[in-house]
């Protein structure tokens, strides 16, 4: 067993409510944390440690201590590790009535320790993603988290996150005449904005409606931010073979078979090695999500899109409903679903994704499935 399995099962889910520690394998070369990021609101907070180089870390949970002043704290110490003299000056201050800051500080010799001082005691879980390497702590406010209702009391809007896959430097996948995944799921979230905007009951949202880059976990810490009710990642698929082709809908966990780990590894950009590694703590963090909720939507927004595109365009590839690790669903505190419609890397399909009215096609079934299931919410609350 690899001491970053082993680092995975500990961060189970007994983990959350005990604050263990958190050890996390060997470094390949001493690390440089470049930057401190967060997003955040009044129950939740994700802060995101950048890092230069592959980094060992363990994180741990302090209780309060009266007698010295000190408020309850999470501290994540980075080994063979430097830091920034800019980073130490300037404390990322939160005030969010979870946590009061996120400060750093050379610790002792080549340790680097991020503490993030809490208002109230909280859970967290700590995880680690790679290129660009970047360990991610959730914070969350314990009893808060399990109670959220899935949809709103009425009348309250229904808060939808549309978020188009890639975007700036990454442009996805490229088909064989050229045309980028960026660009069409970018048309396809704007659509699914305009039309779903004019419903009554729905907040849209999107995490970009512009040509920019925008790295996986901000995207979830968008949607969590925003207390968004459902996370809508759009993204085209692709494959070496070219004959590949047909619609499939998402939902995080293990992957459901060896096409939907490789297509997680590579809209994670990383290898389906290091992919493989992180099936344990995938586990843990789907329980966080709304596993059967998302389930529910997918299966919904799949159909949807299958029947119109049948209906409107001619014969259609069903993949069906599948479960994969992707990264921009890790942490998501919503129904959350990622949809890869057709593949970009077949010349027919390809051709269709070029027209205006199959993209039209795709926005609509995609809004008539958020509704259908928006309709459907008080059935989900009653469960
Ligand atoms: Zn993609």
């Amino acid at each position: 067993m690899s001491s970053l399995t082993r680092h995975l099962i500990a961060a189970g889910i007994a983990a959350f409510l005990l604050y263990p520690s958190y050890v996390s394998p060997s470094p390949a070369r001493p690390a440089v944390v470049r930057d401190i990021r967060h997003w955040t609101n009044e129950e939740y907070t994700r802060v995101v440690i950048d890092l230069e180089g592959e980094a060992k870390y363990e994180a741990n949970f302090l209780p309060a201590d009266p007698v010295r002043k000190l408020p309850a704290r999470i501290f994540i110490d980075i080994e063979k590790a430097t830091l920034r003299d800019e980073i130490i000056r300037h404390p990322r201050e939160v005030r969010n009535g979870l946590l009061t800051r996120v400060r750093a500080g050379r610790f002792r010799a080549g340790v680097v320790r991020v503490v993030i001082d809490l208002e109230r005691e909280s859970g967290y879980r700590a995880f680690d993603l790679s290129n660009p390497s970047r360990i991610i702590v959730d914070v969350e406010g314990r009893s808060e988290a399990r109670n959220r209702p899935v949809l709103p009391d009425a009348p309250g809007k229904i808060v939808v996150m549309i978020d188009p896959g890639h975007g700036g430097k990454d442009p996805g996948a490229t088909g064989p005449t050229g045309l980028r995944e960026k660009d069409v799921v970018l048309a396809i979230g704007r659509m699914v904005r305009q039309k779903l905007s004019r419903l009554p009951g729905f907040d849209v949202r999107m995490t970009r409606d512009s040509d920019v880059f925008i790295p996986l976990e901000e995207r979830t810490g968008m949607a969590n931010e925003t207390n968004a009710d459902i996370f809508v990642s759009l993204h085209i698929n692709a494959s070496r073979n070219r004959k590949a082709r047909g619609v499939s809908t998402y939902v995080l966990s293990r992957a459901s078979d060896k096409e939907a780990l490789v297509l997680a590894a590579r809209e994670n950009g990383v290898s389906v090695k290091k992919l493989s590694e992180v099936r344990f703590i995938i586990d843990d963090l789907s329980l966080y999500g709304r596993k059967k909720e998302s389930l529910k939507l997918a299966k919904t927004v799949n159909d949807t899109i299958v029947r119109n595109i049948k209906r409107r365009h001619g014969p259609v590839h069903n993949l069906g409903l599948k479960q994969a690790p992707f990264y921009v669903l890790v942490g998501a505190r919503m129904t959350a679903v990622l949809v890869e419609t057709s593949f970009i890397s077949n010349r027919s399909e390809e051709k269709r994704l070029r027209r205006r009215s199959y993209l039209e096609t795709i926005a609509d079934s995609v809004v008539e499935a958020i509704r259908y299931y928006g309709e459907n919410g008080a059935l989900a609350r009653a469960g």
